[in-house]
Protein backbone atom coordinates (compact mmCIF):
# COMPACT_ATOMS: atom_id res chain seq x y z
CA UNK A 1 0.00 0.00 0.00
CA UNK A 2 1.09 3.44 -0.89
CA UNK A 3 2.03 6.09 2.47
CA UNK A 4 -1.67 7.24 3.81
CA UNK A 5 0.55 10.55 4.13
CA UNK A 6 0.28 10.18 -0.05
CA UNK A 7 -3.15 10.63 -0.19
CA UNK A 8 -5.75 13.49 1.22
CA UNK A 9 -7.33 13.35 4.16
CA UNK A 10 -10.75 14.77 2.58
CA UNK A 11 -12.33 14.99 -0.13
CA UNK A 12 -15.55 16.66 -2.07
CA UNK A 13 -18.97 15.33 -3.50
CA UNK A 14 -22.20 15.55 -4.80
CA UNK A 15 -25.30 15.34 -2.31
CA UNK A 16 -29.22 15.32 -3.48
CA UNK A 17 -30.20 17.72 -0.94
CA UNK A 18 -34.19 17.67 -2.27
CA UNK A 19 -35.84 15.09 -4.71
CA UNK A 20 -36.81 16.79 -7.84
CA UNK A 21 -40.33 17.54 -8.83
CA UNK A 22 -40.43 17.76 -12.48
CA UNK A 23 -37.25 18.97 -13.89
CA UNK A 24 -34.48 19.11 -11.40
CA UNK A 25 -32.53 22.50 -10.29
CA UNK A 26 -29.39 23.18 -8.70
CA UNK A 27 -31.16 23.69 -5.27
CA UNK A 28 -31.92 19.94 -5.67
CA UNK A 29 -28.19 19.24 -5.08
CA UNK A 30 -25.24 19.96 -2.52
CA UNK A 31 -21.44 20.28 -2.61
CA UNK A 32 -20.37 18.79 0.14
CA UNK A 33 -16.83 17.95 1.78
CA UNK A 34 -16.39 14.68 3.89
CA UNK A 35 -13.22 13.15 5.47
CA UNK A 36 -11.81 10.00 3.30
CA UNK A 37 -12.31 7.00 5.35
CA UNK A 38 -8.73 4.72 6.12
CA UNK A 39 -8.75 1.68 3.81
CA UNK A 40 -9.51 -1.71 4.68
CA UNK A 41 -8.34 -4.62 3.83
CA UNK A 42 -9.54 -5.18 -0.10
CA UNK A 43 -9.87 -1.52 -0.60
CA UNK A 44 -8.82 0.46 -2.76
CA UNK A 45 -8.66 4.72 -2.77
CA UNK A 46 -9.60 6.06 -6.51
CA UNK A 47 -9.31 9.45 -7.55
CA UNK A 48 -11.51 10.59 -9.76
CA UNK A 49 -10.90 11.68 -13.29
CA UNK A 50 -14.52 11.33 -15.14
CA UNK A 51 -17.67 10.76 -13.61
CA UNK A 52 -20.67 9.76 -15.96
CA UNK A 53 -24.23 11.74 -15.81
CA UNK A 54 -27.18 9.57 -17.24
CA UNK A 55 -30.47 9.64 -18.07
CA UNK A 56 -31.84 6.57 -15.32
CA UNK A 57 -30.48 8.78 -12.32
CA UNK A 58 -33.30 10.97 -13.09
CA UNK A 59 -35.49 8.05 -11.52
CA UNK A 60 -33.29 7.32 -8.39
CA UNK A 61 -34.26 10.82 -7.52
CA UNK A 62 -37.45 10.01 -6.78
CA UNK A 63 -38.71 7.72 -4.04
CA UNK A 64 -40.08 5.10 -6.10
CA UNK A 65 -39.35 1.24 -6.32
CA UNK A 66 -37.88 0.97 -9.28
CA UNK A 67 -35.10 -1.45 -10.83
CA UNK A 68 -32.19 0.63 -9.00
CA UNK A 69 -32.30 1.76 -5.47
CA UNK A 70 -33.77 5.94 -4.77
CA UNK A 71 -30.48 7.91 -3.77
CA UNK A 72 -30.83 8.66 -0.54
CA UNK A 73 -31.32 12.77 0.66
CA UNK A 74 -27.98 14.19 2.34
CA UNK A 75 -25.68 11.66 0.71
CA UNK A 76 -23.74 11.15 -2.24
CA UNK A 77 -25.15 10.40 -5.58
CA UNK A 78 -23.17 7.60 -7.36
CA UNK A 79 -23.08 6.33 -10.85
CA UNK A 80 -20.26 5.54 -13.83
CA UNK A 81 -16.74 6.96 -13.03
CA UNK A 82 -13.43 6.22 -13.65
CA UNK A 83 -10.37 7.22 -12.28
CA UNK A 84 -6.43 6.39 -10.95
CA UNK A 85 -5.86 4.38 -7.92
CA UNK A 86 -3.63 5.94 -5.79
CA UNK A 87 -3.02 4.06 -2.54
CA UNK A 88 -4.41 0.14 -2.64
CA UNK A 89 -4.77 -3.08 -0.11
CA UNK A 90 -6.16 -5.53 -2.39
CA UNK A 91 -3.87 -7.71 -4.67
CA UNK A 92 -6.18 -6.89 -7.72
CA UNK A 93 -5.06 -3.23 -8.16
CA UNK A 94 -1.80 -1.41 -8.02
CA UNK A 95 -0.87 1.78 -7.37
CA UNK A 96 -1.67 4.04 -10.47
CA UNK A 97 -4.13 1.42 -12.32
CA UNK A 98 -7.00 2.89 -13.87
CA UNK A 99 -10.44 1.27 -12.80
CA UNK A 100 -14.08 1.76 -13.91
CA UNK A 101 -16.48 1.60 -10.84
CA UNK A 102 -20.04 2.89 -9.19
CA UNK A 103 -18.84 5.48 -7.10
CA UNK A 104 -19.15 8.80 -9.33
CA UNK A 105 -20.25 12.44 -8.14
CA UNK A 106 -17.10 12.64 -5.77
CA UNK A 107 -13.29 13.17 -6.47
CA UNK A 108 -12.12 10.48 -4.39
CA UNK A 109 -13.85 6.97 -3.62
CA UNK A 110 -13.04 4.36 -1.69
CA UNK A 111 -13.90 1.21 -3.56
CA UNK A 112 -13.86 -2.53 -2.61
CA UNK A 113 -11.44 -4.03 -4.91
CA UNK A 114 -14.04 -6.66 -6.61
CA UNK A 115 -16.07 -3.70 -7.38
CA UNK A 116 -13.28 -1.55 -9.65
CA UNK A 117 -12.22 -3.04 -12.89
CA UNK A 118 -9.02 -2.45 -14.27
CA UNK A 119 -9.27 -0.60 -18.10
CA UNK A 120 -6.99 -2.16 -20.38
CA UNK A 121 -3.69 0.23 -21.03
CA UNK A 122 -3.74 1.93 -24.39
CA UNK A 123 -6.82 0.94 -25.49
CA UNK A 124 -8.48 4.00 -26.14
CA UNK A 125 -8.66 7.58 -24.23
CA UNK A 126 -9.81 6.34 -20.17
CA UNK A 127 -13.36 8.46 -20.63
CA UNK A 128 -14.08 6.32 -23.86
CA UNK A 129 -14.80 3.10 -21.02
CA UNK A 130 -17.62 5.51 -19.46
CA UNK A 131 -19.09 5.79 -23.10
CA UNK A 132 -18.38 4.06 -26.38
CA UNK A 133 -16.50 1.11 -24.47
CA UNK A 134 -18.50 1.13 -21.61
CA UNK A 135 -21.90 0.64 -20.05
CA UNK A 136 -23.68 3.17 -22.84
CA UNK A 137 -21.79 1.34 -25.74
CA UNK A 138 -22.67 -2.12 -24.52
CA UNK A 139 -26.33 -1.05 -24.66
CA UNK A 140 -26.40 -0.25 -27.70
CA UNK A 141 -24.54 -3.28 -29.14
CA UNK A 142 -26.58 -5.73 -27.05
CA UNK A 143 -29.73 -4.00 -27.52
CA UNK A 144 -29.40 -4.12 -31.28
CA UNK A 145 -27.51 -6.87 -32.06
CA UNK A 146 -29.37 -9.37 -28.77
CA UNK A 147 -32.85 -7.76 -28.17
CA UNK A 148 -33.89 -6.52 -31.59
CA UNK A 149 -32.04 -9.17 -32.70
CA UNK A 150 -30.94 -6.90 -36.03
CA UNK A 151 -30.07 -8.82 -39.34
CA UNK A 152 -28.27 -7.29 -42.54
CA UNK A 153 -30.32 -5.88 -44.23
CA UNK A 154 -33.42 -4.26 -41.54
CA UNK A 155 -33.66 -1.20 -41.80
CA UNK A 156 -32.92 0.89 -38.56
CA UNK A 157 -34.78 3.60 -36.67
CA UNK A 158 -33.19 5.55 -33.93
CA UNK A 159 -34.45 8.49 -31.14
CA UNK A 160 -32.04 10.04 -29.35
CA UNK A 161 -29.59 9.53 -32.08
CA UNK A 162 -26.99 11.97 -31.64
CA UNK A 163 -27.19 11.05 -27.65
CA UNK A 164 -24.70 8.34 -26.19
CA UNK A 165 -26.11 5.60 -26.70
CA UNK A 166 -28.24 6.67 -29.89
CA UNK A 167 -25.36 7.30 -31.66
CA UNK A 168 -23.57 3.91 -31.57
CA UNK A 169 -26.71 1.98 -32.60
CA UNK A 170 -27.17 3.80 -35.83
CA UNK A 171 -22.90 3.67 -36.66
CA UNK A 172 -22.79 -0.20 -35.37
CA UNK A 173 -25.90 -0.66 -37.17
CA UNK A 174 -24.11 0.95 -40.57
CA UNK A 175 -20.99 -1.46 -39.82
CA UNK A 176 -23.07 -5.04 -39.52
CA UNK A 177 -24.71 -4.04 -43.00
CA UNK A 178 -28.05 -2.14 -42.23
CA UNK A 179 -29.90 -1.30 -45.61
CA UNK A 180 -30.87 2.16 -44.01
CA UNK A 181 -30.26 3.58 -40.64
CA UNK A 182 -32.50 6.86 -40.02
CA UNK A 183 -31.74 8.80 -36.58
CA UNK A 184 -34.15 11.69 -34.54
CA UNK A 185 -32.49 14.73 -32.49
CA UNK A 186 -33.50 17.72 -30.88
CA UNK A 187 -31.33 20.04 -33.27
CA UNK A 188 -29.95 20.88 -37.33
CA UNK A 189 -26.56 20.78 -35.02
CA UNK A 190 -27.24 16.96 -34.43
CA UNK A 191 -29.29 16.46 -37.55
CA UNK A 192 -25.62 17.19 -39.70
CA UNK A 193 -23.49 15.05 -37.23
CA UNK A 194 -25.89 12.16 -38.03
CA UNK A 195 -25.17 12.46 -41.64
CA UNK A 196 -21.45 12.74 -40.65
CA UNK A 197 -21.41 9.38 -38.58
CA UNK A 198 -23.02 7.83 -41.76
CA UNK A 199 -26.65 7.87 -40.29
CA UNK A 200 -28.30 7.49 -44.17
CA UNK A 201 -31.42 9.74 -42.66
CA UNK A 202 -32.04 12.02 -39.96
CA UNK A 203 -34.37 14.76 -38.74
CA UNK A 204 -35.21 17.19 -35.74
CA UNK A 205 -38.27 16.04 -33.91
CA UNK A 206 -38.74 19.84 -32.79
CA UNK A 207 -39.02 20.48 -36.69
CA UNK A 208 -42.90 18.43 -37.45
CA UNK A 209 -44.58 15.71 -35.96
CA UNK A 210 -42.29 12.80 -35.52
CA UNK A 211 -44.70 10.37 -37.61
CA UNK A 212 -44.53 12.78 -40.85
CA UNK A 213 -40.69 12.75 -40.57
CA UNK A 214 -40.53 9.06 -39.87
CA UNK A 215 -42.50 8.27 -42.67
CA UNK A 216 -40.90 10.72 -45.38
CA UNK A 217 -37.15 9.09 -44.45
CA UNK A 218 -38.78 5.29 -44.16
CA UNK A 219 -40.52 5.88 -47.68
CA UNK A 220 -41.99 2.15 -49.27
CA UNK A 221 -39.78 0.34 -47.71
CA UNK A 222 -40.41 1.28 -43.53
CA UNK A 223 -38.47 -0.07 -40.95
CA UNK A 224 -37.94 -3.53 -39.40
CA UNK A 225 -36.04 -2.22 -36.06
CA UNK A 226 -36.85 0.29 -33.61
CA UNK A 227 -34.29 1.24 -31.22
CA UNK A 228 -36.32 3.24 -28.48
CA UNK A 229 -34.22 6.10 -26.03
CA UNK A 230 -37.18 8.66 -25.74
CA UNK A 231 -40.46 6.81 -25.72
CA UNK A 232 -43.64 8.78 -26.07
CA UNK A 233 -44.68 10.25 -29.36
CA UNK A 234 -41.43 8.88 -31.30
CA UNK A 235 -42.32 4.97 -30.58
CA UNK A 236 -46.27 5.69 -31.71
CA UNK A 237 -44.80 6.71 -34.90
CA UNK A 238 -42.43 4.13 -35.14
CA UNK A 239 -45.32 1.59 -34.21
CA UNK A 240 -47.21 2.93 -37.19
CA UNK A 241 -44.08 2.28 -39.60
CA UNK A 242 -42.92 -0.89 -38.50
CA UNK A 243 -42.82 -3.94 -40.86
CA UNK A 244 -44.85 -6.99 -40.57
CA UNK A 245 -42.51 -8.48 -37.74
CA UNK A 246 -40.99 -5.35 -36.54
CA UNK A 247 -39.00 -5.40 -33.71
CA UNK A 248 -38.80 -2.45 -30.77
CA UNK A 249 -35.97 -2.23 -27.96
CA UNK A 250 -36.92 -0.30 -25.61
CA UNK A 251 -34.33 0.78 -23.52
CA UNK A 252 -35.25 4.16 -22.42
CA UNK A 253 -37.91 6.61 -22.49
CA UNK A 254 -36.23 9.55 -21.68
CA UNK A 255 -39.28 11.98 -22.69
CA UNK A 256 -40.77 11.13 -19.42
CA UNK A 257 -38.35 10.83 -17.42
CA UNK A 258 -39.04 14.70 -15.99
CA UNK A 259 -42.81 14.18 -16.17
CA UNK A 260 -45.48 14.50 -13.37
CA UNK A 261 -48.55 13.38 -15.37
CA UNK A 262 -48.47 9.79 -17.34
CA UNK A 263 -47.53 10.31 -21.08
CA UNK A 264 -49.91 10.17 -23.67
CA UNK A 265 -48.61 8.37 -26.61
CA UNK A 266 -48.47 5.49 -27.76
CA UNK A 267 -52.40 5.38 -28.32
CA UNK A 268 -51.98 2.91 -31.03
CA UNK A 269 -50.05 -0.18 -29.00
CA UNK A 270 -52.70 -2.49 -30.51
CA UNK A 271 -50.99 -2.44 -34.03
CA UNK A 272 -48.72 -4.62 -32.58
CA UNK A 273 -51.26 -7.79 -32.71
CA UNK A 274 -51.61 -7.34 -36.56
CA UNK A 275 -48.01 -6.49 -37.50
CA UNK A 276 -47.13 -9.28 -35.37
CA UNK A 277 -44.12 -7.01 -33.40
CA UNK A 278 -41.66 -7.68 -30.44
CA UNK A 279 -41.64 -5.16 -28.17
CA UNK A 280 -38.48 -6.17 -25.73
CA UNK A 281 -37.64 -4.16 -22.57
CA UNK A 282 -33.84 -4.79 -21.47
CA UNK A 283 -31.40 -3.39 -18.97
CA UNK A 284 -27.83 -3.46 -19.77
CA UNK A 285 -27.12 -5.23 -16.57
CA UNK A 286 -29.02 -7.79 -18.24
CA UNK A 287 -26.51 -8.21 -20.96
CA UNK A 288 -23.11 -8.34 -19.44
CA UNK A 289 -22.89 -11.88 -20.86
CA UNK A 290 -21.86 -9.89 -24.26
CA UNK A 291 -19.60 -7.17 -22.69
CA UNK A 292 -16.49 -9.47 -23.96
CA UNK A 293 -17.42 -9.69 -27.54
CA UNK A 294 -18.80 -6.13 -27.25
CA UNK A 295 -15.23 -5.13 -26.08
CA UNK A 296 -13.43 -6.68 -28.71
CA UNK A 297 -15.56 -5.46 -31.44
CA UNK A 298 -16.08 -2.14 -30.34
CA UNK A 299 -12.43 -1.68 -29.95
CA UNK A 300 -11.80 -2.84 -33.71
CA UNK A 301 -14.14 -0.79 -34.74
CA UNK A 302 -12.66 2.42 -33.10
CA UNK A 303 -9.61 1.56 -34.36
CA UNK A 304 -10.24 1.15 -38.32
CA UNK A 305 -12.42 4.49 -37.52
CA UNK A 306 -15.63 2.64 -38.48
CA UNK A 307 -17.37 3.96 -35.50
CA UNK A 308 -16.65 7.44 -33.91
CA UNK A 309 -18.19 8.72 -30.46
CA UNK A 310 -18.60 12.53 -29.34
CA UNK A 311 -18.27 13.84 -25.71
CA UNK A 312 -19.44 16.61 -24.42
CA UNK A 313 -17.25 17.84 -21.30
CA UNK A 314 -18.20 19.76 -18.21
CA UNK A 315 -15.11 20.74 -16.01
CA UNK A 316 -15.44 19.92 -12.26
CA UNK A 317 -17.18 18.38 -9.87
CA UNK A 318 -19.36 21.24 -8.74
CA UNK A 319 -20.59 21.69 -12.18
CA UNK A 320 -21.43 18.67 -12.52
CA UNK A 321 -25.29 18.87 -11.24
CA UNK A 322 -25.35 21.60 -14.02
CA UNK A 323 -24.20 18.75 -16.27
CA UNK A 324 -26.76 16.31 -15.16
CA UNK A 325 -29.78 19.20 -15.72
CA UNK A 326 -28.66 19.99 -19.08
CA UNK A 327 -28.29 16.28 -19.90
CA UNK A 328 -31.98 16.16 -19.74
CA UNK A 329 -32.68 18.94 -21.79
CA UNK A 330 -30.33 17.44 -24.72
CA UNK A 331 -27.04 20.19 -24.22
CA UNK A 332 -24.94 16.98 -24.79
CA UNK A 333 -23.78 15.57 -28.19
CA UNK A 334 -22.25 12.00 -27.40
CA UNK A 335 -21.55 10.86 -24.30
CA UNK A 336 -22.17 13.84 -21.47
CA UNK A 337 -19.13 13.71 -18.79
CA UNK A 338 -17.59 15.58 -16.12
CA UNK A 339 -14.05 15.90 -15.28
CA UNK A 340 -12.87 15.66 -12.03
P1 LIG B 1 -28.05 10.70 -24.25
O1 LIG B 1 -26.60 10.90 -24.46
O2 LIG B 1 -28.90 10.26 -25.40
O3 LIG B 1 -28.64 12.02 -23.62
C1 LIG B 1 -29.98 12.22 -23.44
C2 LIG B 1 -30.60 12.86 -24.70
O4 LIG B 1 -32.01 12.69 -24.66
C3 LIG B 1 -30.41 14.35 -24.78
O5 LIG B 1 -29.19 14.70 -25.33
C4 LIG B 1 -31.59 14.79 -25.64
O6 LIG B 1 -31.17 14.89 -27.00
C5 LIG B 1 -32.57 13.62 -25.53
N1 LIG B 1 -33.87 14.09 -25.01
C6 LIG B 1 -34.14 14.73 -23.86
N2 LIG B 1 -35.45 14.98 -23.75
C7 LIG B 1 -36.03 14.50 -24.87
C8 LIG B 1 -37.36 14.46 -25.36
N3 LIG B 1 -38.39 14.97 -24.65
N4 LIG B 1 -37.61 13.89 -26.55
C9 LIG B 1 -36.59 13.37 -27.28
N5 LIG B 1 -35.29 13.38 -26.87
C10 LIG B 1 -35.03 13.93 -25.68
O7 LIG B 1 -28.28 9.67 -23.05
P2 LIG B 1 -27.89 8.15 -23.06
O8 LIG B 1 -27.36 7.78 -24.40
O9 LIG B 1 -27.09 7.86 -21.87
O10 LIG B 1 -29.31 7.44 -22.85
C11 LIG B 1 -30.25 7.37 -23.93
C12 LIG B 1 -31.46 6.59 -23.48
O11 LIG B 1 -31.07 5.25 -23.18
C13 LIG B 1 -32.13 7.13 -22.21
O12 LIG B 1 -33.52 6.97 -22.34
C14 LIG B 1 -31.59 6.22 -21.14
O13 LIG B 1 -32.44 6.15 -20.03
C15 LIG B 1 -31.50 4.92 -21.88
N6 LIG B 1 -30.55 3.96 -21.32
C16 LIG B 1 -31.04 2.72 -20.99
C17 LIG B 1 -30.21 1.76 -20.52
C18 LIG B 1 -30.78 0.40 -20.23
O14 LIG B 1 -30.11 -0.41 -19.60
N7 LIG B 1 -32.00 0.12 -20.66
C19 LIG B 1 -28.77 2.01 -20.31
C20 LIG B 1 -28.35 3.32 -20.74
C21 LIG B 1 -29.22 4.26 -21.22
P3 LIG B 1 -32.00 15.74 -28.09
O15 LIG B 1 -31.27 17.03 -28.24
O16 LIG B 1 -31.93 14.88 -29.30
O17 LIG B 1 -33.38 15.95 -27.57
Amino acid sequence: MSPRAATPASTREIHLASRPSGRPVPDNFRLATIELPELADGQVLVENRFMSVDPYMRGRMNDAKSYSAPFRLDEALDGGAVGEVIASRSEAHRVGDVVVHQLGWREHAVVDAAAATNVPAGLAPTSAFLGALGMTGLTAYAGLLKVAEFKEGDVVFVSGAAGAVGSMVGQIAKAMGAAKVIGSAGSPAKVARLLELGFDAAFDYNDAPVLEQLQAAAGERGIDVYFDNVGGEHLEAALAVLNVGGRVAMCGAIAQYNSTEPPAAPRNLAVAIGKQLTLRGFLVGGQRQHAAEFRQKMAAWLADGTVRYDETIVEGLENAPRAFIDLLDGANTGKMLVRL
